[in-house]
C-alpha cells in the first residue's frame, strides 16, 4: 500500500527515474516484474526539522538532580555544555553519523541540523572555520539523509548577563564574521545540490541582539534561505526580551518586520493569542519538538491554536534524547489532551474521516517540514523526491489495519523497529531494518561514549 494523495492505496506501483525524483505512480499490474514489497506499507521519508545532533552523547546521563532547589531546562544546559566542550572534530563527526544511523532506522530521510559549536575548545577558529559544519554534513551523507545545515549566529550570554565561558566554542560576535563563514559554507556545499544545502539560524533572542539579528535574517530573505530560531522556549527568555526591548520575543520579530514565510520559530510555546496571529499573519512556521520539551520540562506548544490561524507545524527531535518523529507527532496531540482533559484535540474541526487527525500528525512530520526546511520531498507524488520508507504490515504495533485505519495506526501506535526500508533519492539506505554501515558507526559511538563517560 502507499500512502499518497492523503491516502493509502493498493497495487500502485511507484517509478523513480536517474536523478532520484518519482516519476509516475501506476497500477501495479501494468508493470513487468515490479520490486515488490509484500506487506509493506510505502509512506514518504519523514523530515526531521529541529535537531542538535552532539547532544546524542548527553542521553542518560542528565536524568538525575543535581540542583538542591529545582532541576530545570538552565541546569540541564549546564550539563549539555560541559560535555559540548569536550568534544574533538572527530567526535563529533562520530556522534553525528549515530544519531543520522538512528533517524535513518526510524524513517527519516532529511534533517534540519541547528549547528552552534564552530570553534575549537579554547574559542578560537578552526583553519577551516566550517570544519565542525562539515564534519556533521559528512556525517549526514555517510548515512545517506539529506541534509540542511542551519548554521547558528550567537553573539552572547544574554541580556545583561556575564559570559559563560562554557559557550566559548559558540560564539561570533561579529556578524560580519558569522556572514562569511555562512557564505563561504554556502559557495563550498555548492556542488551538492538537494543533498547538502544551508540555512541561517539566529540562536534566539536572548544570544543575537538586535542589530545582528536583523543582518542575519535580512541575508536569509535575500538569499531565499531557510531561517531558523529559537523562539519562546522558557519564560526566563521572553521576560528578558520583554526587559530589554519592551516587547515580547514575537512582538519584536513582528515589529521590526522580520517574520516571513522562510522563518520557522522553534518550540513557540510562552506566546499569548496576539503572537500566534502575529506568526501566522507573516506565514511564519513553528516547529515543535514534544519529545525533547517533555525531557527539559519546557512546557506544552499550544498546537490547537497555531493551527486555529493557520500557522504549519513541523517536528524535530532536537536534543535527540529519543529519536522517534512519530512519536513527536502523537505527542503534539497527547500533550493537549493532558491539559485539556479532552481528545482528538487537533483533529480538523470539519473533517469526521477516520484518519484525518492522523493525516494532519503525519503533514508535520513530512510536508511541513519539508517546507521550513526548503527541502525536496514530504509527499509520494510525481516530481517529488524519491524518499521514503516502509512499515512491516505484520508488525504487532499495526497487524491488523485495513486501508482506512492504518495511517492512525501508524501515527498513534507505530513501533519505530517496524521501520524495514528506507530511501533517499530512490537509493535504499535501509533495507529490511540494516543499515550497511551500522556495526562500524555503532562501534564508534561506543568507543566515543567509554572515553567521555568513564
Ligand atoms: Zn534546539
Amino acid at each position: 500500500m502507499v500512502y499518497t494523495g492523503g491516502r493509502f492505496q493498493s497495487e500502485l506501483a511507484v517509478f523513480c527515474d536517474d536523478a532520484g525524483r518519482i516519476q509516475r505512480l501506476i497500477p501495479a499490474r501494468e508493470v513487468q516484474e515490479p520490486a515488490r514489497l509484500k506487506d509493506r506499507a510505502l509512506l514518504p521519508g519523514l523530515i526531521n526539522t529541529h535537531s542538535h545532533a552532539f547532544q546524542r552523547v548527553i542521553r542518560g546521563h542528565t536524568e538525575r538532580r543535581t540542583s538542591a532547589v529545582k532541576d530545570s531546562f538552565w541546569t540541564w544546559r549546564e550539563m549539555m555544555y560541559s560535555a559540548a566542550t569536550r568534544l574533538t572534530p572527530e567526535d563529533i563527526y562520530d556522534v553525528s553519523r549515530m544519531v543520522f544511523l538512528e533517524m535513518a532506522l526510524t524513517g527519516i530521510t532529511t534533517v534540519g541540523e541547528f549547528h552552534y559549536i564552530h570553534h575549537t575548545p579554547e574559542g578560537f577558529a578552526y583553519e577551516d572555520p566550517n570544519l565542525l559544519s562539515k564534519q556533521v554534513i559528512r556525517a549526514a551523507r555517510e548515512v545517506g539523509l539529506r541534509i540542511t545545515l542551519l548554521r547558528v549566529a550567537y553573539a552572547r550570554s544574554g541580556y545583561q548577563v556575564q559570559a559563560n565561558p562554557l559557550q566559548t566554542r559558540f560564539l561570533e560576535t561579529d556578524p560580519d564574521l558569522y556572514l562569511k563563514h555562512l557564505t563561504q559554507l554556502e559557495s563550498d556545499l555548492r556542488g551538492m545540490k538537494g543533498e547538502a544545502w544551508v540555512g541561517v539560524a539566529p540562536h534566539s533572542v536572548r544570544a543575537v541582539p538586535l542589530k545582528y539579528l536583523r543582518e542575519v535574517i535580512d541575508l536569509g530573505k535575500e538569499r531565499n534561505l531557510p531561517v531558523h530560531m529559537h523562539l519562546a522556549e522558557q519564560p526566563a527568555e521572553v521576560s528578558a526580551c520583554i526587559e530589554e526591548y519592551g516587547r515580547s520575543p514575537v512582538s519584536l520579530l513582528a515589529t521590526e518586520g522580520l517574520l516571513s514565510d522562510r522563518f520557522t520559530g522553534v518550540h513557540v510555546i510562552h506566546v499569548t493569542p496576539k503572537a500566534v496571529r502575529l506568526l501566522a499573519n507573516s506565514r511564519s512556521m513553528v516547529c515543535a519538538c514534544p519529545t525533547t520539551e517533555r525531557n527539559l520540562g519546557d512546557g506544552v506548544v499550544p498546537a490547537e491554536s497555531f493551527m486555529a490561524e493557520g500557522l504549519q507545524v513541523s517536528l524535530g527531535s532536537d536534543s535527540n534524547v529519543q529519536i522517534d518523529l512519530l512519536e513527536d507527532a502523537r505527542e503534539l496531540e497527547y500533550h493537549l489532551r493532558l491539559q485539556k482533559m479532552g481528545r482528538a484535540v487537533l483533529a480538523p474541526p470539519t473533517d469526521s474521516e477516520y484518519s484525518a487527525l492522523a493525516a494532519r500528525l503525519f503533514e508535520c512530520a513530512t510536508v511541513n517540514g519539508a517546507r521550513s526546511l526548503c527541502a525536496p520531498g514530504g509527499v509520494i507524488e510525481p516530481g517529488s523526491a524519491a524518499d521514503f520508507f516502509t512499515v512491516d504490515l505484520n508488525d504487532s504495533s499495526v497487524v491488523g489495519s485495513g486501508e482506512n485505519d492504518l495511517l492512525s495506526s501508524i501515527v498513534f501506535s507505530l513501533s519505530k523497529t517496524a521501520v524495514r526500508d528506507v530511501f533517499v533519492a530512490g537509493k535504499q539506505i535501509v533495507a529490511d531494518g540494516k543499515h550497511a554501515l551500522e556495526k562500524e558507526i555503532v562501534e564508534k559511538f561506543k568507543q566515543l561514549q567509554k572515553r567521555l563517560w568513564q
